[in-house]
C-alpha cells in the first residue's frame, strides 16, 4: 500500500513543505494551484526565471506526482530536470522508472510521454527547465495510477 499524506490539512502540508524547503538552496514558492488538476497530491511552484531558459523549482509532497504528459515542439523543446532535494522518479512511457536524487539530471526530449514526482516516502524537489523550441505546448494526459506508481522499487 502506498503511504500517502492525504489526511494532512493544507496548513500541515505547508509547514512540512517549508521545513523541507529550508534544507534546500531554492525557494519553495507557492502552492501549485494552476496545475493542481494535473497532479495527484500537493505540489509547490517557484518560478526562478522566465528569461532564456524558463526555469522553476517544483516541490512534491511524498506520494505526489504529475499526470502523464508530453512536452510537444516542432523543433527543439522538451524539458530538463535536475533533482535538488529528496528522492523521486522520472518515468517515460514503456520504460522503467528512473530514481532521482540530488544532482541527478534527466533530459526529456520533446514528444516523449512521461511523468515525474516524489517517492512514496520522501519529499522531492527538482528544477524544471523548459528547453526553448518552436511551437512548444504541453499536453496533459491521464493520472499515473496507483498500480503504475506502486511498481516503483
Ligand atoms: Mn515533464
Amino acid at each position: 500500500m502506498i503511504k500517502q499524506t492525504a489526511g494532512r490539512d493544507a496548513l500541515g502540508a505547508n509547514i512540512d513543505a517549508e521545513a523541507f524547503a529550508a534544507t534546500l538552496m531554492f525557494p519553495l514558492g507557492a502552492p501549485n494551484e494552476a496545475y493542481a488538476q494535473y497532479f495527484s497530491g500537493r505540489s509547490w511552484l517557484a518560478p526562478l526565471t522566465a528569461q532564456q531558459v524558463p526555469t522553476s523549482n517544483v516541490t512534491f509532497e511524498p506520494g505526489c506526482r504529475n499526470n502523464w504528459h508530453i512536452h510537444h515542439a516542432d523543433k527543439g523543446g522538451g524539458q530538463m530536470l535536475i533533482c535538488v532535494g529528496g528522492r523521486g522518479y522520472y518515468q517515460a512511457w514503456g520504460e522503467e522508472a528512473i530514481e532521482m536524487k540530488p544532482g541527478d539530471v534527466v533530459n526529456i526530449p520533446a514528444g516523449v510521454k512521461h511523468w515525474h514526482g516524489a517517492a512514496p516516502d520522501s519529499w522531492f524537489a527538482h528544477l524544471a527547465f523548459s528547453v526553448p523550441g518552436e511551437n512548444c505546448t504541453n499536453e496533459w494526459l491521464e493520472p499515473v495510477t496507483d498500480e503504475q506508481y506502486g511498481q516503483l522499487s
